[in-house]
């Protein structure tokens, strides 16, 4: 890029912080930082590309909000506190309005959660953002995917299903105040990181739902080699998800949509008997809504039944009864 990559650095990407933990970090060659004792280093990456992750003429306040909640969801999934991220940006143009709206609510979210910009980097192209986070959880303490055992009772957070119908609504141009909580799921997603913080006490096995509950929960079962009986009338669905199947679907609801489609972002996770108690109150600690959906088994099957008892199998493509 030009000279001005530089002014663009230091004017939009460059927050001050009080994280005792970073030695050194914005305008060196690298970031250095220091993870406390007793603590593990959690790290993941994720990139947003317009026209691919959201439609290009998304709002740079959304698209800033995406990029790090789906970072921070994924922190969530372990049971990990976010500490600090890196910014990869490539922007098609120097656009004043649109960097001063994306660095804004970066800010409002690095600073609601006490995270460090430590470092990125700046290029032109088509308009693309990676943002890497690092978080830390105790060094005995993390929720894995291969941490599911027979007869744990399965969990899931939230509101699952609702940013499909949120992308629906979207693409096909529904004005419906009723449904604007579907549209808000899917363009302010929230990690449930302060649940997942105390839930690795209770639990030791969660993912984020991310690319649809049939295929998340599927990753769980792959590394914990074992199965799940999953019962979608214990699926509670939000009041705008029950209206917009009533008023939009004849009241036919659209599981294979709402079960594959993605973009949740929400925690699905495993919890023995004797851990039910403790998982329940921490959910109306946290204010935060979740439904038990059914139990790990030992045969490696995603079994899904209906509301009138019988098996759905969504797993291999989509929606089949047999
Ligand atoms: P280099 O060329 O040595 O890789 P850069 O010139 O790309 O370094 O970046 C200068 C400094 O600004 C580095 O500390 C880098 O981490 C930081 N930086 C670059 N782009 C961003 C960004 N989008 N957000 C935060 N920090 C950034
Ligand atoms: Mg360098």
């Amino acid at each position: 890029m030009s000279n001005t990559e530089f002014d663009i650095i230091k004017k939009y990407f460059t927050f001050d912080h009080n994280r005792a933990d970073v030695n050194f970090s914005i305008g060196d060659d690298c970031a250095s930082v220091s993870v406390p004792q007793g603590k593990q280093l959690l790290i993941t990456a994720d990139t947003l590309i317009s026209g691919v992750h959201f439609p290009e003429n998304t709002a740079a306040e959304d698209i800033a909000f995406k990029a790090i909640m789906v970072n921070l969801s994924d922190l969530a999934a372990m049971g990990a506190t976010p500490a600090w991220l890196t910014l990869a940006i490539t922007l098609p143009e120097i656009n004043e309005n649109w960097l001063r709206a994306f660095s804004n609510q970066l800010k409002t979210i690095l600073t609601e959660y006490n995270i460090g910009l430590i470092g990125g980097d700046t290029t032109r192209g088509s308009l693309s953002i990676t943002i890497q986070a690092m978080g830390f959880c105790d060094t005995d303490k993390v929720l894995r995917r291969n941490q599911a055992a027979v007869a744990d009772k399965i969990y899931v957070t939230g509101d699952i299903g609702d940013a499909a119908i949120g992308l629906k609504i979207i693409t096909n141009n529904i004005c419906d105040e009723a449904l604007s909580p579907c549209v808000k799921k899917l363009n302010r997603p929230e990690a449930r990181i302060k649940f997942a913080e105390e839930l690795v006490s209770y639990s030791k096995c969660a993912i984020d739902v991310s690319d649809g509950l049939v295929a998340d929960l599927a990753h769980i079962l792959d590394a914990s080699q074992c199965g799940a009986r999953i019962n979608l009338s214990d699926i509670r669905l939000s009041s705008s998800a029950i209206y917009y199947f009533s008023q939009y679907q004849n009241n036919v609801i659209d599981w294979p949509m709402m079960l594959t489609q993605g973009d949740d972002y929400e925690l699905c996770f495993t919890a023995s008997d004797d851990n039910v108690a403790a998982v329940k109150n921490l959910a109306e600690k946290h204010q935060l809504k979740i439904s038990c959906i059914g139990e790990i088994t030992e045969s490696c099957e995603l079994v899904f039944i209906d509301p009138n008892g019988k098996i759905v199998n969504f797993r291999d493509n989509g929606f089949k009864h047999f």
